[in-house]
């Protein structure tokens, strides 16, 4: 039985919600840094990198303006740059393949293993040349990359492992979380990512005191003291009015991310027994459901009948990074990227976010599967 049309939005992803959870005890916390006028690297930020090293098994954390500048920073402080080549996934955010440019370095794309759309560790040695620095896999969707194979890889050739952990905060593979595999692990902190603040934010995580040390001198203009730049430095320091925010969505994000992996089972359960693909979790990990992604030959019919019935949907992401124009010169390996470009056509992020409802996501479902049945009857 169909039931009557609902009308209600359902976004893609709803940060109001959770804006209600935390806004008392971040105000009163942002006042505290008001009152005392302690804007830049306030002692908010010390206590989330104390937080945030813990909460990822990682010795050291050390905030970023952003993601992109936390990807950027690792590279430099690896000492990675012109010249080099850094092997990466052709299908993350464009950020990824941009942090390597600003670095002076060349992003080397890779293809993905369609069962996880995470890079396939089986063609990263044949991508290796001897320019090859450093591996940067990402953690797609919150579903953690093969790190033990790209680690084994890294050791055999002598590459540095960063990973891109932007979509992954509380990912795990065999228990251990993801950004404290590699040399160095980064994490953004934009509004939408699992753990995001009231604007741009990024950290990077290692076990290394010395990268660690590094670290911070790059991000505030080289000054181990103040007007004493001993290296080429930049400003890209976590703000303390945003690791107040982080401080206190702290609290939440593991009781959050087991929602995003309620609601995934909920999608799972009501999409089980359609031929429709949806993505896989490996058992060793702890997929945290950054997007909720599947697969379909019928993406533009579904995403117009979903957006009839007022449900957002979104495209994570449309175009490989090797044919974006910015990366048109970037060396190329023969085997191309086939499975990059023929996901890139057929995925589509359905609504995901901790606070939806199990009515939420069956009205989601029962669209999905009206679009299947239909389907199934003219195929
Ligand atoms: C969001 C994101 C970034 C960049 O982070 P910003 O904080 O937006 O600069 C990098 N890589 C991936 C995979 C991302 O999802």
């Amino acid at each position: 039985m169909i039931s009557p049309v609902n009308h209600e939005v359902i976004p893609l992803v709803d940060l109001k919600a959770q804006s209600r959870a935390i806004k008392r005890d971040v105000l009163r916390r942002m006042e505290a840094v008001i009152d005392d006028a302690r804007y830049i690297l306030g002692k908010e930020v010390t206590e989330f990198e104390e937080q945030f090293a813990q909460y990822c098994g990682t010795n050291h954390c050390i905030g970023m303006a952003n993601g992109t500048e936390a990807i950027h920073m690792a590279l430099r402080a690896l000492e990675i740059g012109p010249g080099d080549e850094v092997i990466t996934a052709g299908n993350s955010f464009a950020a990824t393949a941009f942090a390597i440019a600003y670095a002076g370095a060349e992003a080397v794309f890779v293809d993905i293993d369609p069962a996880d759309f995470n890079i396939d560790t089986t063609l990263i040695e044949a991508a290796i040349t001897d320019k090859t620095k450093a591996i940067i896999p990402v953690h797609l969707f919150g579903q953690p990359a093969r790190m033990n194979e790209i680690m084994e890889i890294g050791r055999r050739h002598g590459l540095k492992v960063v990973e891109d952990a932007a979509q992954a905060h509380g990912a795990e593979l065999d228990g251990q979380r993801c950004g404290s595999f590699g040399d160095i692990g980064c994490f953004s902190f934009y509004p939408g990512k699992n753990l995001g603040a009231f604007g741009d934010g990024g950290a990077v995580v290692t076990n290394d005191p010395e990268l660690a040390e590094r670290l911070r001198l790059l991000r505030n203009y080289g000054q181990k003291q103040k007007n004493r730049h001993d290296t080429l430095g930049f400003n890209c320091r976590l703000d303390t009015l945003q690791a107040c925010v982080l401080l206190s969505k702290m609290q939440h994000i593991e009781g959050w991310t087991e929602q995003r992996r309620q609601v995934a089972q909920w999608y799972r359960e009501e999409l089980d027994g359609t031929n429709f693909e949806l993505p896989q979790a490996h058992d060793d990990s702890r997929h945290v459901y950054h997007l909720f992604v599947v697969r379909t030959k019928q993406r533009e019919r579904l995403m117009s009948a979903l957006a009839d019935q007022n449900i957002h949907t979104g495209i994570h992401y449309p175009n490989p990074l090797s044919t974006a124009g910015s990366f048109a010169n970037s060396p190329t390996i023969p085997m191309g990227l086939p499975v990059c470009t023929e996901v890139a056509s057929e995925i589509v992020s359905l609504p995901m976010y901790p606070e939806m409802t199990r009515e939420q996501v069956e009205r989601v479902c029962l669209a999905v599967r009206q679009i299947v049945e239909q389907e199934e009857l003219v195929g």
